[in-house]
């Protein structure tokens, strides 16, 4: 049962992210915490996280966005949801406020842009095909190993319903993608798995695939112990990491943290290249977490894969 608190927002709605590949965006949370329950998530380490089974709701996001977009003297191009939490995670307070939000937004000819390991709900779809130029998503999955997502991502959509719905994105003109982060070493990067997840994607349409490595943090280590309820899974998560060093993420004050070594990284990814062209996907790394591998950006927040998001695409050079 998920204890669900509704307050008012004490701090601005709309904030920029110390994250490279967020920097050009305005980003947004609509909630502290987040009931996906992610045993690899950064967020259990935040100070004001709720508690497991637990999410704090900002009501009146929408309006107070509202009064915040009416202040600036430059209007965003687009609003990147959510860098710590999911406007789609399965909580209807939370969903309803995602949809005033966005439904704002776009009515106010901003764009939205969204990753998500939750199901979209029907009236999202509706909303979207109205504006699809405006909208770009990526949908995070990397595994269709529903026994292994259910231990690492318990209260996330199931992987055909992530699936169908990056098709029902593609279809009504929406630039959607496939974000297959974190992925983990000798867990979920099998060459079968891999191959099975882009085949998967690219029936539906996806062009694009974001890939990187889980990382390791204090709070990132002492979530997985916590959650991972089968030792010797645990024990294949953690063991890559041992004997390896720190290296910094891109960003201010974003720290640094622990990665698999360059090397390993270096063959895993080009491995996975080869399985992505294969599908006729394009692969992308994200320099942000592997400054060590290359400066690209994950396109986080690109709009890719329709020839409508071309021109909004060339409109970033001026944001916010
Ligand atoms: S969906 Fe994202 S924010 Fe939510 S628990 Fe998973 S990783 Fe964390």
């Amino acid at each position: 049962m998920v204890k669900v608190t509704l307050i008012d927002r004490k701090s601005n709605a709309l904030t920029p992210s110390s994250l490279r590949c967020l920097s050009h965006l305005p980003t947004i949370n609509m909630t502290a915490g987040c009931v996906h329950g992610c045993a690899y998530c950064y967020i259990r380490g935040y100070s004001q996280y709720p508690g497991d089974d637990a999410v704090v709701v900002y009501r009146n996001t929408a309006e107070q966005v509202a009064r915040e977009l009416k202040r600036k003297r430059k209007r965003p191009i687009a609003v990147y949801f959510c860098p710590s939490s999911d406007a789609f995670m399965p909580v209807q307070e939370v969903l309803d406020q995602s949809y005033r939000t966005m439904r704002l937004l776009l009515e106010n000819d901003i764009g939205v842009q969204f990753v998500t390991k939750g199901a979209i709900p029907d009236r999202f779809f509706d909303l979207f095909s109205h504006r699809p130029e405006r909208v770009a998503g990526q949908i995070g999955l990397t595994s269709l190993n529903e026994k292994l997502n259910t231990a690492i991502e318990p209260n996330a959509a199931s992987a055909d319903r992530r699936l169908k719905d990056l098709g029902r994105l593609i279809d009504i003109g929406v630039a959607a993608s496939l974000r297959a982060d974190p992925l983990i070493h000798g867990v979920t990067d099998n060459d079968t798995g891999i191959d099975s997840l882009f085949a998967q994607a690219s029936r539906q349409g996806v062009r694009d695939v974001s890939v990187s490595y889980l990382f390791l943090r204090p709070a990132i280590t002492g979530s997985l112990k916590r959650s991972i309820q089968d030792p010797e899974l645990l024990r294949r998560i953690l063991e890559p990491f041992d004997q390896v060093g720190r290296s910094p993420i891109r960003g201010k004050g974003t720290g640094s943290a622990t990665h698999l070594p360059t090397d390993v990284r270096q063959a895993n990814l080009g491995r996975i290249r080869t399985i992505a062209e294969r599908h006729n996907l394009k692969l992308k790394i994200c320099g942000c977490k592997n400054t060590d591998l290359t400066v690209g950006k994950c396109h986080l927040t690109n709009l890719t894969s329709t020839a409508r998001a071309v021109q909004h695409r060339s409109d970033q050079s001026d944001l916010w």
